[in-house]
Formats: C-alpha cells, structure tokens, sequence
C-alpha cells in the first residue's frame, strides 16, 4: 500500500491564500473589534473575502461556494482558527457551517431556498438546539415534544440549553420528540424555525468560564437558555422527515467535532510560535530560556502533539475524500485534538510567566475557551466508550485492534 503525503498544488494554493488572508486582514481587523461595532469590522471584512473567491470553502460552486474537497478545505480551516474574524469572514463559522452542510445533504428545495440560501449568502445565521438541561451527552434523552396540529403544522414545547449562536441567529435547527413509543434513535425529528419567534424564547445567554471580549455572542456564540412555548413550525419546514432528528443532528456534529479540531490546530500553532518567540527573547538566571533543556523538552512535546494532530486530520481529510467510513477517526482526533491544543496554550501561558496568565495575550482567552471542547458535540468519556468499544470488536472480528486503530494505515 502506498501513502502519498503530496498535497496537490491547488490545494496548496488555496492554503497560501487563505494563509495569507488571516495574517494580512483578519488578525489586523481584530484590534478595531475594541472601538467598532462588529458589523462595521465585519462586513468590509467579508466584502473583501468574497471579491477575491474565499467564501464558504466547502460549499459547491454552483451553491456559491469555493467547492473545497475534504483535504483542500482542512488544510483552509487549519488556517481560519488562528483570527476569530478568520471563519466568520469567510461565512464558514460555526454553529452555521455544519448545519448548511445538512440543510444541503438533506433539505427539500424549499428548504434550500428558503432557509439556505440566505445563510449561504451571508444574511442569515442558524444556530443548534439540540442539548436540554434534561439531556446532552445522551441526546436521545430530549423531552422538548412536536406535536402535530392537523396537517399544516407542528406544535413544539419544552426548554433548550446552551444553542450556541441563538441570540444572533435568524434561524434555529431544532430537535423535538415526535414519536415516544418509536425506538430510541427515531424519537425525534428536525425543525427549522425562523427567528425571532414568540415560541422560542431566550430567556438568557448562559454566563460561562470563558473570557469574554467584544462583541462575544455575535463572536464566540453566546450560549443560550431557551424557553419553547406551543412554537408553530409548518411541517414543510420538518428536516429529514419524521423520526430522523437524532440522524439530522449527528450528521452535522459529525463536521462541527472536525471544524473544532482543524481551527485547534491553527490556534496551538500560534500558541507555540509564541511560546517559542518568547522564549529566545527572555534570560532568566543568566541564561536564555531557550537554551534550557527543560524548555526544550516542553516545546518538543507540543510540536510532537501538533504534528500527531496534523497527521491525524490529513488522514480523516483522506477517507473523506475516498467516501470511507471514518466515525473511529472522528471520535479518536475529536477528544485528541481539544487534548491537545489545551496542552500547547497551557504550555505557552506557562512559558510566558504572568504575561501569559494576564489578558494582553490572546493565550488566556483561548485557554477559557477551549476547555469547552472536551464538553461539546459529545464529551471525552462518550467519544473514548464509543472507541474503546470499537476496539474490542475489531478485536473479536479480526483477532487483532489494529482496524480500529489506524490499522487502514498498513501498520
Ligand atoms: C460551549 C458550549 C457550546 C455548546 N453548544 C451547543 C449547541 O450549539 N447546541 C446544542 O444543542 N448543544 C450545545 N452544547 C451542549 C453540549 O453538546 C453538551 O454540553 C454535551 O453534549 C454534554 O451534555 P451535558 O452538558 O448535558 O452533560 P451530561 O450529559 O450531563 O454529562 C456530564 C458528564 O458525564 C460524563 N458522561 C456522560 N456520559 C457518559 C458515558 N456514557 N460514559 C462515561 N461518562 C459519561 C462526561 O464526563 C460528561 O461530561 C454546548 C456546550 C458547550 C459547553
């Protein structure tokens, strides 16, 4: 079996593009988020991304997209994560992103004109309401009922929690229960509701860990409690037909758990570049930090980390691109990569001293930001049950764990 590492030329191209992007105008434009309203850093921001073909990277072109295969559009997401301006000039941030993923795999022509379009144009955000305080890592848990009303609509009450993005958002993805006596996994269903709407209401965005900057609900999500109150959706607006919720909702977790980790490996990236920087800048005792051993072996042990996390994604970016299965590799790089860029900022904060632990670097926002990903689109201990469980199976099938362990490899 052969592995070929080469990245074709126009995926290399566009990496250098976007590259350059984030460096020359998005990184730039985050210092004017202090003293402008976003819209007025945003929309120049995303004006100028659109003239020059980067919008949407994943999009099909006769969608208005960049048309971006599996490998090129990892290799441009691996970028965007260094700038938070980097996703959202390109209209590919989350929760957005995954969800017109979805809405393109599985929405009826309606639902493409009427919901996706605008999104994809960059008028519209859709934010995610799945969790429930009732229920998150076991989602089939959900209470939030749909009723339906004669034919024309469903009925939908119950309570949501932590929809990343609602209170900027024109639309919600919402999974309710339609059937309670069907099996587990075909309880529930999907619906796409226009907002603001008097059936969903915000009731509050939850306060977190993070450190919040300006404009952070429009930037970095604010989570929100929501109450669903007798919501009228028309049952054209019902997404994958009935009892395919939970099927809706994995479908495009199975992308937001990636997009985390490809903008992680950008984020620890700049993370050990400073880290670096900082340390062939300061003497301590006499000596510059990085001619000591022990810094050495902190910096060896994020570059190992980053370039197992690299590695990692090209692979998944390669069956991706071949149509293979990969939900083993989902779930191994998912929990991976939140590990490891938590590694690498923490190391960074560590070798800057209390620089590193004061909020004039970049480094302690992220570091109350990421630790969010060990929790979100299913936490730690889900993804590892689901591994670990693929392991002993491959094992009884094959007499040996290599298949769900990269064994595809040829290892
Ligand atoms: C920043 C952030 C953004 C989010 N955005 C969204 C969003 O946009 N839309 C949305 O619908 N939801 C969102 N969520 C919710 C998120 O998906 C849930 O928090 C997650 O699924 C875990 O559910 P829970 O919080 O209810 O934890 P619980 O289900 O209560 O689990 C708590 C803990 O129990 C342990 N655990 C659970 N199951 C197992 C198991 N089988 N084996 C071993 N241990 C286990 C894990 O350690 C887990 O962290 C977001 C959450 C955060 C923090």
């Amino acid at each position: 079996m052969s592995i070929d590492f080469e990245i074709p030329a126009e995926a290399q191209a566009i990496r250098k593009k976007v590259r350059q992007w984030v460096q020359d105008e998005c990184i730039p434009a985050e210092k004017e988020l202090d003293h402008k309203p976003l819209k007025d850093v945003l929309d120049p921001l995303r004006k100028k991304a659109r003239a020059q073909g980067l919008w949407c990277p994943f999009i099909p072109k006769e969608h208005g997209g960049m048309g971006l295969g599996p490998l090129a559009n990892a290799l441009v997401q691996m970028e965007l994560g260094e700038s938070i301006l980097g996703a959202l000039s390109m209209n590919t941030q989350g929760p957005d992103d995954a969800s017109m993923m979805t809405l393109l795999a599985h929405g009826t022509e309606h639902q493409k004109e009427k919901f996706l379009k605008p999104i994809l144009n960059g008028e519209k955000r859709v934010c995610f309401s799945m969790t429930e305080k009732a229920a998150g890592a076991d989602a089939t848990g959900m209470r939030t009922t749909a009723v339906k009303d004669g034919n024309a609509n469903y009925i939908l009450n119950g309570e949501k929690w932590f929809s990343s993005s609602a209170s900027v958002a024109d639309i919600a993805f919402v999974i309710a229960r339609t059937d309670p006596d069907a099996p587990r996994h075909k309880q529930h269903s999907a619906f796409l509701v226009e907002l603001p709407n008097p059936g969903y209401k915000i009731k509050r965005n939850v306060p977190n860990m993070a450190i919040t900057g300006p404009h952070y609900d429009q930037l970095s999500g604010g989570h929100s409690e929501i109450e669903i109150k007798d919501l009228k959706v028309p049952a054209e607006d019902l997404l994958g037909g009935e009892g395919n919720g939970f099927n809706m909702g994995q479908h495009r977790l199975a992308y937001g758990r990636l997009r985390h980790g490809m903008h992680n490996i950008a984020k620890a990236q700049r993370a050990l570049d400073m880290a670096t920087k900082r340390v062939t800048e300061r003497s301590t005792f006499g000596v510059l930090l990085a001619d000591r051993q022990a810094v050495q072996f902190m910096l060896a042990e994020c570059a190992s980390e980053l370039y197992m996390a690299r590695l990692m994604l090209l692979h998944i970016a390669y069956k991706a691109e071949k149509g293979m299965d990969l939900a083993q590799e989902n779930s191994i790089a998912k929990v991976f990569l939140a590990h490891m860029v938590h590694k690498v900022v923490d190391t960074a904060i560590q070798l800057h001293g209390a620089l590193g632990y004061s909020q004039d670097t970049i480094l302690a926002k992220w570091y109350t930001q990421i630790r969010s990903q060990r929790l979100v689109d299913g936490p730690d201990e889900v993804h590892k049950w689901k591994v670990g469980r693929n392991v002993i199976k491959a094992f009884r099938r094959d007499g040996t764990t290599a298949a769900a362990a990269g064994g595809d490899l040829g290892v």
